[in-house]
């Protein structure tokens, strides 16, 4: 039976890669390690947790002549009893051909080509079965697969079968397959005793699926953190040595993926795995630089408390934003050069915090390329930091309408509840957000007052000097 399906989903893409079918069978041959299969009966997954977009695509693509099966991390999820972030699904067909399946859907990405289906708001992702380039080593270097001199794959569109699709992901526990026909899952890695044992397991041989894709260390740290699993030995052995093959990778890809670290409500285990294996300092160096200086207790403290403020405020189904997260990451490494400045430099505090901006993210966007429209409000958390001790006269009141004060009382609370000496500064902000009118106006008065007044510039001074 499992020798026919490979026949039929062979002749699926004799017309794209007909040489394909002539190589060899592959080392690590699907039959060998068989399929086993789970029914219905003992994994137990409630079909109405099954997202109806995500069937209705995989129904589109039965009906269309091509195997679908529901795959992935919302398999992993379900079975873990969570709710999946969302449903991706694997296919027989290629990108071209399911995209005549769906009216609205759109094919995106060069190196790993996918189609997205969208449904309102919800968009499924469609993946054709890919094999892997060692047993298709005519493709390691061609139009489908590109392989660089150090094993990581730059292009990955060698199409295949559903064994060597499950062969090709990364963790056995994310290597399971759902099947509509009979709601039975596939299982060719034995990722389903790997899921109930609680391991994380790579498939094949860690060292070169982390040389072809340096990424999955981050996975590895983000599912162990999530999953609260196990990386089993020889998936974790490897990983330090490995880690600074990372600095290889696309930063646009690094952010993205900083931010499903840090940012899925498991932050703050990933961040322990991150540490751990030594995958923290690929991704914030300056921030790893202030943990190991000086002040790296204090700096630790913030980090942890901005990491589980994070999750919290996602498990309550509270919104959370970047912009936060990586002016929070970020803060000592510019407060230290912007202290550097002041010092070394003689600049004044603001110009001297703009300029410790510029350098801090431009040495960031190396490593994580935050796009701009995050970049430009954490400069503005940043210098609000400078603003909120002067709450004189109508300032404060000026302050509080900032759209990014609630941000940067959120940083200013964070950094005087994990150590920094404010003098109550935050607490004097908690008490004035609720305080009535008069009572705003009292506070302000009394702020001013123990301030050193501000000279005022002579309006042509013939001997200019800075006042600040
Ligand atoms: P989640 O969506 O919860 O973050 P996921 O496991 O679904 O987790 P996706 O990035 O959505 O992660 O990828 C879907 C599936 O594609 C994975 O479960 C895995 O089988 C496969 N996959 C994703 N990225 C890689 C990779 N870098 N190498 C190998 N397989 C991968
Ligand atoms: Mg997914």
């Amino acid at each position: 039976m499992a020798r026919s399906l490979l026949k039929r989903i062979g002749s699926l893409f004799s017309k794209g890669s007909a040489d394909q079918n002539e190589q060899p069978a592959p080392v690590f041959a699907p039959a060998e390690t068989g399929r086993k299969i789970i029914p219905e009966s003992e994994h137990q997954i409630p079909r109405k947790y099954l997202d109806d977009n995500a069937m209705k695509v995989v129904y589109r693509l039965i009906d269309g002549g091509y195997d679908g099966y529901l795959v992935g991390g919302c398999i992993r999820d379900l079975l873990q009893g969570e709710k999946p972030k969302d449903f991706d699904v694997a296919t027989s067909a290629s990108p071209e051909e399911a995209h005549e399946l769906f009216r609205r859907s759109r094919l995106i990405g060069r190196r790993f080509k996918l189609l997205h289906v969208r449904f309102g708001r919800e968009i499924i992702e469609v993946a054709t079965f890919r094999a892997s380039h060692d047993s298709h080593p005519e493709n390691s270097n061609g139009e489908h697969g590109r392989q660089n001199e150090s094993g990581m794959i730059t292009r990955d569109n060698v199409y295949g079968t559903i064994e060597e699709d499950a062969d090709r992901r990364d963790f056995t526990v994310n290597a399971l397959y759902y099947c509509v026909k009979d709601h039975s899952i596939y299982d060719f890695a034995n990722g389903y005793q790997d899921l109930k044992d609680g391991v994380l397991r790579m498939i094949g041989d860690p060292v070169a699926r982390y040389r072809e894709d340096p990424v999955r260390m981050l996975r590895a740290a983000r599912f162990a953190g999530k999953l609260d699993f196990e990386i089993e030995a020889n998936t974790a052995a490897p990983i330090r040595e490995l880690a600074p093959l990372l600095k290889d990778i696309a930063p646009a890809r690094l952010f993205d993926e900083s931010l499903k670290l840090l940012q899925s409500g498991y932050a703050e285990g990933a961040y322990k795995h991150l540490q751990h294996y030594d995958l923290f300092e690929p991704l914030f160096p300056q921030t790893q630089r202030a943990l190991l200086g000086e002040r790296g207790e204090l700096v630790e403290t913030l980090l942890l408390n901005a990491l589980r403020n994070t999750d919290r405020r996602l498990a309550q189904r509270k919104s959370v934003t970047p912009a936060f997260l990586f002016a929070a990451l970020l803060w000592y490494p510019v407060q230290d050069l912007m202290q550097k400045l002041m010092k070394e430099n003689r600049m004044p505090p603001l110009p001297a915090l703009h300029e410790a901006a510029n350098q801090v993210l431009a040495k960031q966007v190396k490593s994580t390329a935050i796009p701009r429209r995050f970049s430009t409000p954490i400069r503005e958390i940043w210098e609000m930091q400078i603003r909120l001790p002067r709450r004189d006269g109508k300032r404060a009141e000026r302050l509080i309408e900032q759209p990014r004060f609630r941000a940067a009382y959120d940083l200013l609370l964070l950094r005087e509840n994990s150590g920094e000496d404010l003098g109550g500064l935050s607490r004097w902000w908690t008490e004035y957000q609720s305080a009535h009118p008069e009572k705003r106006e009292q506070m302000s008065r009394d702020s001013g007052k123990g301030q050193k007044p501000r000279r005022r510039r002579r309006k042509k001074p013939n001997n200019a000097t800075r006042d600040e």
